[in-house]
């Protein structure tokens, strides 16, 4: 097994990550973050599960970490977005794992968003020899096929320049997130068509690294059992279609998997067989931070009145403290990320290099 340095993996260590991923099927979470509470968390679940993993952040998930009353709202969405990847950075090593750093959905009129934020990547790069991000997602999926391509080109040759890699979304992932996506799409069009991903594969192959998030029927968010219909054959029929076309190995296709909360396990580990490295979380992760807060507030709910307990004239500044209650949230976060890493079957799978592993070597 190839193994990495801890911290946050960009260029050929980013593929080699995914390789191994793709060979011991198995994938990383995806996992949204809103602010430091919610990026540490993630941290402390995959050091925890041993588990490599992926923290990325969507345009208002960045503003918010800039803080709500910034004034410019798309500076902040930049500058916000900028500040989540500085703390990853500062913090991935010390974890003693290996994280990517990544940006989710930006539909048409977010392209400057993603432009903004490869200033930022290039700079890096012209300082440090590496981006500030792994990669940026740029979902084009509601626009003709061929527009969509054709950005998705165009932006890929910026990146390639850096070790950058760009996820690109073909066909579209129901339900809705931040705006970005739709609830009365065309049936059809949640299934991702295998010709379009060979049209992708084409396209792209060239001009650098390239991941493909499918539809097969997944969604965003969490929705009554029976609405939602996964079918991970259509992973499957893409694979093949490129590799018969191509002549290529298995899975030639780097396969994200969006709207994994609330998905039925078996459908997850069946995606598993044909080329997803990566599960993207959100929904399940976000439910759990409010779980945890709402159920301490609700058992200690004197200490969010009352600084001094009209009952036992006692002060209750322990129970309000931010750092109890904001830490009730990340325990569950936690908890719904160990469920993950097994799910996922990453636990254990860390390509980090620790030092207990160096001294074993
Ligand atoms: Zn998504």
């Amino acid at each position: 097994m190839p193994t990495l340095k801890p911290g946050v993996v960009t260029g050929n260590d980013y593929r080699t990550l995914l390789k191994a991923c793709k060979d011991g099927k198995y994938a990383l979470p995806a996992v949204n973050v809103t602010g430091t509470n919610t990026v540490n968390a993630v941290l402390e679940a995959a050091a925890k599960n041993k588990s490599d993993v992926i923290i990325q952040c969507s345009n208002s998930g960045g503003a918010f970490f800039a803080g709500k009353g910034f004034p410019d709202s798309f500076e902040a969405k930049v500058i916000g977005a900028v500040a989540m990847a500085q703390h990853v950075h500062l913090l991935a090593e010390q974890y003693g794992i290996c994280v990517v750093l990544h940006t989710d959905h930006a539909d048409k009129k977010l392209i400057p968003w993603v432009e903004a934020l490869m200033e930022h990547n290039e700079a890096s790069y012209e300082q440090l020899g590496t981006p500030l991000f792994t990669s940026h997602m740029l979902d084009l999926s509601a626009e003709d096929i061929d527009f969509n391509l054709s950005e998705c080109r165009n932006m890929l040759e910026r990146m390639a320049k850096i070790d950058m890699s760009i996820e690109i979304e073909l066909g579209v992932t129901g339900g809705e997130e931040d705006g970005v996506g739709s609830d009365d799409i065309d049936n059809d069009k949640l299934y991702t068509q295998p010709e379009d991903v060979l049209k992708a594969y084409e396209i792209l192959k060239d001009i650098g690294h390239f991941s493909v998030a499918a539809s097969f029927g997944n969604v965003h968010g969490v929705y009554k059992p029976g609405n939602v219909q996964l079918r991970p054959e259509i992973l499957k029929n893409s694979q093949a279609l490129v590799q018969q076309t191509f002549n290529t190995d298995e899975n030639p296709l780097d396969l994200v998997f969006h709207g994994g909360s609330g998905s039925e396990k078996e459908k997850i580990e069946e995606s598993l067989n044909y080329g997803i490295f990566k599960m993207n979380i959100d929904t399940d992760t976000q439910f759990a931070f409010a779980e945890g807060v709402g159920r301490y507030v609700l058992e200690n709910q004197v200490a969010f009145q009352h600084q001094i307990n009209p009952e036992n004239g006692e002060p209750t500044k322990k129970k309000y403290d931010p750092r109890v209650w904001l830490r009730a949230g990340e325990e569950t976060v936690i908890e719904r990320l160990n469920e993950a890493f097994i799910d996922l079957k990453s636990k254990g799978k860390s390509l980090a290099l620790n030092e207990a592993k160096s001294k074993a070597a």
